[in-house]
């Protein structure tokens, strides 16, 4: 069983959310309720997928300019950014998702929203708001000079690198734990700095607990292929900071050794609760509605397998355990 943050956020708002993504869908199954399920899990909202675009310019093009200690300018950054909006919107618009053996990892522009899925597609407003929030986000990322200059200083940046490390639950069984943050910054004369991009309108959330996960994978994944050596380093050592491109506001983290056990607990606990799902149990062999769902049924709203999952307009479907 693979653990990371995002899966265990996810089994938190509803088990069985979590199951129909990680356990019953699969892209090559012959079941179509299983390939139902993967296609499902590729729906993003407008929302969420304007903030991986972001990701997606800042890995793709300004980390390599920083990393030949170059500013980034932003009007070309802004023209790429645009490029790629207007063609995934185009992909998405077509509903693309349902084309017959449609694969998203063979379509560099695949994008499948929810939104359209339903048959409300979002309006021109929602559609302006998002690519303003694009443009807030990398004109507000380039304006924070003291962080690029900082970064410009690395020896090494890796954005978008997985950390993976195993470790074995109470119960005994093993588990992956997988993590990948935004940006890895590694100095000669300093301790690493793990840099975690948000664009939320709101940002009402702390990301703390999610940058300590990191900042535990990456001393864990001492000896990988591509990383420094990280022989001394401990999870205190590592500098965390969330940049909330929209509120143009950096917060920086400092925990201390009994954060970092406590939170590495609450993940062992995380764990544990899905792979009691899964136990005694062929990996996609469960009825998935025999899992418990969430009692918030507000959840559901936003929720990718809610046509799966719902009787109808009912609620929910429940099978026989
Ligand atoms: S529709 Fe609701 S109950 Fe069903 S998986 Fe989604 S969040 Fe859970």
């Amino acid at each position: 069983m693979v653990w990371s943050f995002s899966a265990g956020r996810s089994f938190d708002r509803c088990p069985r959310r979590w199951f129909f993504r990680s356990v019953v869908g699969h892209h090559a199954a012959k079941d179509p309720a299983r390939r139902e399920a993967y296609l499902l899990s590729k729906l993003d909202s407008l929302w969420s997928w304007r903030g991986r675009l972001v990701d997606d310019v800042i890995a793709n093009h300004v980390v390599p300019t920083l990393t030949v200690g170059r500013d980034p300018d932003l009007a070309p950054l802004l023209a790429v950014a645009r490029e790629s909006h207007e063609a995934h919107l185009a992909f998405a618009s077509a509903h693309r998702l349902r084309e017959a053996a449609m694969r998203p990892s063979q379509h560099p522009d695949f994008l499948a929203l929810l939104e359209v899925e339903r048959g409300a597609p979002p309006s021109d407003a929602d559609l302006a708001k998002a690519w303003g929030d694009v443009e807030t986000a990398l004109t507000n990322l380039l304006a924070m000079h003291a962080l690029l200059e900082r970064l410009k200083g690395a020896a090494l940046l890796l954005p978008q690198r997985a950390l993976t490390y195993k470790r074995t639950l109470a119960g005994g069984e093993p588990v992956t734990v997988r993590a990948v943050p935004d940006l890895l910054a590694f100095f000669n004369d300093a301790p690493p700095l793990i840099v975690d991009w948000k664009v939320h309108t709101h940002a009402a959330t702390d990301y703390r607990e999610q940058l300590a996960g990191y900042a535990l994978a990456l001393v864990r994944s001492d000896g990988q292929w591509g990383l420094p050596n990280l022989r001394r380093l401990t999870p205190t050592d590592v500098d965390l900071i969330e940049v909330q491109l929209l509120k143009d506001e950096l917060r920086s983290y400092t925990l201390t050794d009994e954060d970092f056990r406590n939170i590495d607990v609450d993940r062992g606990e995380s764990a544990m609760r899905m792979q009691a799902l899964l136990k005694d149990r062929s990996k996609g062999d469960r009825d998935p509605y025999t899992v418990p769902t969430t009692t918030d049924l507000r959840t559901c709203e936003g929720c990718n397998f809610r046509a799966l999952c719902w009787d109808g307009l009912a609620g929910p479907r429940y099978g026989v355990t």
